[in-house]
């Protein structure tokens, strides 16, 4: 509650909305388009760009 770090967290991936796998460095990762960002920390550039 009250963190700012959660505000990015990401559950689907933002290109092809398949599901964010995240793994033990707290990378999430989609196993469809091999988008990855570092959870909390979305990559909003890329985000922007293939919205
Ligand atoms: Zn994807």
């Amino acid at each position: 509650m009250g963190s700012n770090v959660e505000m990015f967290k990401l559950t689907t991936c933002p290109k092809c909305k398949s599901d964010l796998k995240t793994n033990n460095n707290g990378i999430q990762v989609c196993n469809v388009c091999e988008y990855w960002t570092k959870q909390g920390t979305a990559r909003l550039n890329s985000i922007t760009i293939f919205e």
